[in-house]
Parts: C-alpha cells; structure tokens; sequence
C-alpha cells in the first residue's frame, strides 16, 4: 500500500471487527492479573522489553498501553523498521536510547555536528555515561573505537539545514549502528532505514503532532533494539501518555498533506527571503547551494518547511524575531502556524560556543498560513529591524505589501 493510505489506516485494520470507527482510549493503569505465576511472567517478559503475548495481562501501563502501541506501530509501518518505542518527549527517547548503548557495554557515541541544541548538550555533558567524539561526516569512520555504541546525525540539521548523505554515514559507521534524528523531514520526505540507519529518532512534538498541543518522543528500529530500548523506559518511565497517543496516531492521517503543504509555503518564503537585501544568507534545501551533494531527489523526497535565515548582526535577527506579528516568536516547530526563533539565544544556547550558530541567524518553520501573509509579516519585521527609530519606514513597509510578487502566487 502506497505512503499516503498507510498514514490514513496503519494501525487500525481491527477496528470494524471490534465495531468502531476510530481507535479506542485505554487509560488504565493497571490490569487484572489471571494468577501470580501468569502475572509474574507477564511482568518479566514486558519489564525486560517484550511486547505482550495473546491473552496475557498487561500488567501495569508503565510496561505496555495499548494505545501507545496502536500509535506505535503506525509509525514503525511509515518508517519502514519493525517496531517503535513512544516517550514522553524527543529528548526522553534520545535518552533511552542512550542508555541502552550505556547498559550494553558500549558508552563511546560518535555524533556529527549541528545537532538539536537539547542533544548537543546531553552528549556533551556525559550525564547519562556517555562519552562523545564530535565527528565531520567523512571522519566517522576514524572516530569510532572499539567501544563506540552509537553514531548519531541528524539530517536535515538543527537549524542550518545541513544536510547528510546517510548511506556515506552508514558505510563509515560499519556495524556501528547509525542513529538518524529524523524530526524537520518525517517519514513522508526521508526514510532513514532505506539508507542504512538501524534507528530513527523523531521529537514527535514537532511535524508529527503539527498542532504544538502535544509533547512526545519515539524511535523507530529493529526488534532487537526496540525490545532494548523498551526495557530502559519501563526501568525509567519516560512514558507517553494514552491521550497524547491517541492524538499522534490520528495526526499521522494528515501528516503527509501538512508537510508537502507547508514544505510548498516554505519554498515561496525561501525565495522571498533570498531576494531581499536585508537577508544575507538563506538555508533551505531550495535555495541554490544548500544542498551540494544533491540529495534532494536522492535522499529527500522535498525540502522540508523549516529553513533559517541570516541578517546584518545579532541586533537586527533579535529585531525580527520581536517584531513579527502573525508569525509567533517562540521554539518548537512543524506546527500548521508560522514559529520563528533565535537558535544561539534559545534553543542552541547550551552548545559550546565554537559549534553554536551565528549570532546573526533565524529559524523558521513555516505553517499552513497563505504564504503571502508571512512574507508580508516578514517584509515588516525586516523593515522595523532596518530602520532607524522614528523613520517611519514601516508605513512605507505596509504600502509596499501590495505589490509583493509573491502575493500573486495564489
Ligand atoms: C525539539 C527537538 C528535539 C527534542 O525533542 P523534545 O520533544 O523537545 O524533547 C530533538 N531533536 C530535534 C531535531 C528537535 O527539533
């Protein structure tokens, strides 16, 4: 079956035999168990990372949920691996996932650079056991030491757009397996398994909840590490609740057309961008040499809606970001409304300063807004961050909106 129909159904082919339309909530936090020695062996078996076998009790909401399960397994068909693992957070699942290289003898991560500014500083701070070598992506394969668990890239990156050719990764990776930080192109626009990655890891508070209602985690891989990774979040509870479950899952419905539709705003906005004076530099995989090794087309389905944007100095990105209007001035991203930030202030503030972004740079993530009304919240933002106080040039700002070539494209 085709992407698109799995997004509408994976997950859901037993509903007509159980006599409904849309999944059933379970939010039980216990369950009845037959006798203590069917009960106890449930509990081993789901405590170390199984799933549940037919008929056994489930015992307790900390080992299994079924509707975290449901939402699970919808994401493991989309992105092509055979099981996932849900948290309560991105970072909760980086976590995990680190701990389970941790409590296999193998605490040494090769990690390439930029990264979201949360994995950037749980990996350079060893707090979970970790030891990080930093890693360009053509010098993997001379990091990795006989104790190295993980090679963890992201791709594109947080928030320069970098983008990584994952087969070139894995090939230098070897048995290592790579973990792919999957979060700004979703499953609808890269799939990172069918380039060699053994793991997948989304903040799924991003695209894949899309309404910046729900915060949550998951990771995507082989049976063998899931059941791994599975045991650390029953040992350590990073959970995702049945609610924020059920809304996940029915988002996945409408994922593939909100990210093909804001990935097409985002196009207009980026060349909006591109062709303003006030902008120096423009990092979108549309733009002209942001994406050198051709990997759109290769390795990308599409470009992604979330691009980033230089301006003149530190001063006037600070400027841009307060003065948008319809654009909301706030982390987070892949939501269906317009979010714009300063990645070296706010969310890549804990990353050791030689590997921070510019001073001078701003990240977007563009919505379902007509991509005409962001540009020309845009166009004002960089016209009162320009202009002198008191110059008035933000009246002159509005009166120029109208005739904006892009306002035509719809
Ligand atoms: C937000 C984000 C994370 C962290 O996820 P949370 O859900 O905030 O814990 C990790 N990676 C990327 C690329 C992100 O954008």
């Amino acid at each position: 079956m085709s992407f698109d129909t799995e997004a509408v159904h994976a997950a859901r082919e037993d509903l007509a035999g159980l006599g409904v339309h849309v999944p059933p909530i379970d939010l039980s936090t216990t369950y009845p168990v037959a006798d203590v020695e069917a009960g106890g062996a449930a509990y081993e078996s789901l405590a170390s990372g199984g799933t549940p076998r037919p008929g056994e009790s489930l015992v307790y909401q900390r080992l299994w949920n079924p509707t975290v399960g449901r939402f699970e397994e919808a994401l493991a068909r989309l992105e092509g691996t055979d099981q996932a693992v849900a948290f309560a957070s991105g970072m909760a699942a980086l976590s995990a996932t680190l701990l389970a290289t941790v409590a296999a003898g193998r605490p040494h991560v090769v990690a390439v650079r930029p990264l979201y500014g949360g994995s950037d500083h749980v990996l350079a701070t060893g707090l979970l056991g970790t030891r990080v070598t930093w890693a360009e992506p053509d010098g993997i394969a001379a990091a990795i030491e006989p104790d190295t668990g993980l090679v963890i890239v992201e791709t594109p990156a947080n928030p320069t757009l970098d983008l990584v050719d994952l087969s070139a990764v894995a090939a230098q990776a070897g048995d290592v397996p790579v973990v792919v930080d999957n979060t700004f192109a979703t499953p609808v626009l890269q799939r990172p398994v069918e380039h060699g990655a053994t793991i997948v890891l989304h903040s799924a508070t991003k695209f894949l909840g899309g309404h910046g209602d729900i915060m949550a985690g998951v990771v995507a891989t082989s049976t063998e590490w899931a059941t791994r990774i599975r045991g650390v979040r029953a040992l350590t509870g990073g959970l995702l609740h049945p609610m924020a479950a059920y809304q996940l899952h029915r988002g996945l419905q409408t994922l593939p057309t909100r990210v093909r539709a804001q990935q097409d705003n985002a196009q207009v906005v980026a060349q909006w961008l591109n062709r303003q004076d006030a902008v120096s530099r423009v990092f979108h995989p549309s733009i002209p040499g942001c994406d050198p090794q051709g990997l759109v087309g290769r390795q990308m389905n599409g470009c992604g809606a979330v691009l980033a944007f230089e301006v003149a100095s530190f001063d006037v990105a600070v400027a841009v970001a307060q003065s948008c209007r319809l654009v909301t001035h706030a982390v987070s991203l892949g939501g269906v409304d317009s979010l714009i930030q300063h990645p070296a202030s706010l969310t890549h503030r804990p990353v050791a300063p030689e590997a921070r972004p510019a001073a001078s740079v701003l990240r977007l993530s563009v919505g379902l807004e007509d991509p005409g009304d962001v540009v020309t919240d845009l166009c004002r933002a960089l016209e009162l961050a320009s202009a002198p106080a008191g110059s008035g040039s933000v009246d002159q700002g509005r009166e120029r909106h109208g005739s904006l070539e892009v306002l035509s494209h719809r």
